[in-house]
């Protein structure tokens, strides 16, 4: 059982996060692997909600880079998280997760719209509400929203779940000196220009003094373990 440390949590995954080996697009495997994942947590009688990227879809930067508008392509981003927040919902059904998925984008046909109140009732009566469409709004990200809905939801914590075990001074994957952090300030993050989340996320979850959690979500068991206080993970506060 949790030991209290935390009530509710956010958990933000990036859409590359679920691409696993591939180029594009979603791999099964990975998917019901985070869904696992997040059902551990649950059973800890935690409250989870999640935030899932697109950039294994769609990315609206590299959209207008190559001459799209950059709106619209941006508005394509978010359509694109709403796909890999259905799969998502979908493998938590499937291991017996009660989930809702709500866009900032009404979309009424495919999933609830965004109501604050709505979300945290689910999650008071144990399912997870997993959050698309990102903000609702072109030029942010993902992360913004993870940490704009970590807020808005009141949430104790605010967790990243990367391909690495925490926060490195360079990419560890092209730097075998790269040094690991176990603990570091949003300060610290802003100005070494940490690669953890972009600074308007970092400046939010400052500004509502929720502390960031950075951990693997590649290593089984990892997200149980980092909301027991336990396991390799970066924290920011
Ligand atoms: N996006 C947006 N507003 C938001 C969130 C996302 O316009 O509030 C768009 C943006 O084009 C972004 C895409 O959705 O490139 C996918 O989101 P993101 O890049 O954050 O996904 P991740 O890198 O986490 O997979």
């Amino acid at each position: 059982m949790s030991d209290g440390r935390y009530r509710r949590v956010l958990l933000k995954i990036s859409g590359e996060a679920l691409m696993g080996d591939r180029d594009y697009g979603l791999d099964p495997q990975v998917v019901d692997r985070v869904a696992d994942e997040v059902r551990a947590v649950i059973a800890m009688g935690v409250e989870v909600c999640l935030v899932i990227g697109g950039g294994n879809i769609f990315r609206g930067i590299s959209a207008a880079a190559t001459g799209m508008e950059r709106a619209t392509a941006d508005y394509m981003g978010m359509l694109a998280t709403v796909m890999n927040s259905l799969a998502v919902q979908n493998a938590l059904e499937k291991v017996g997760v009660q989930t809702r998925v709500q866009s900032a984008i009404p979309m009424a046909s495919v999933c609830e719209p965004y109501i604050r109140r709505r979300a945290v009732r689910h999650m008071e009566k144990g399912r997870v509400v997993i959050f698309a469409a990102g903000t609702g709004n072109p030029f942010f990200t993902t992360d913004t929203a993870a940490a704009l809905r970590a807020s808005e939801m009141g949430c104790d914590a605010l967790l990243k779940g990367t391909k690495v075990d925490g926060v490195y001074s360079a990419d560890p994957k092209k730097h075998q000196d790269a040094t690991r952090y176990d603990r570091l300030s949003y300060l610290q993050v802003l100005s070494q220009d940490l690669q953890v989340m972009d600074a308007s996320a970092i400046s939010l979850a400052r500004e509502n003094r929720i502390p960031i959690l950075v951990f693997s979500i590649h290593t089984d068991g990892a997200f149980a373990e980092v909301m027991a206080g336990r396991g390799k993970f970066t924290i920011i506060t």
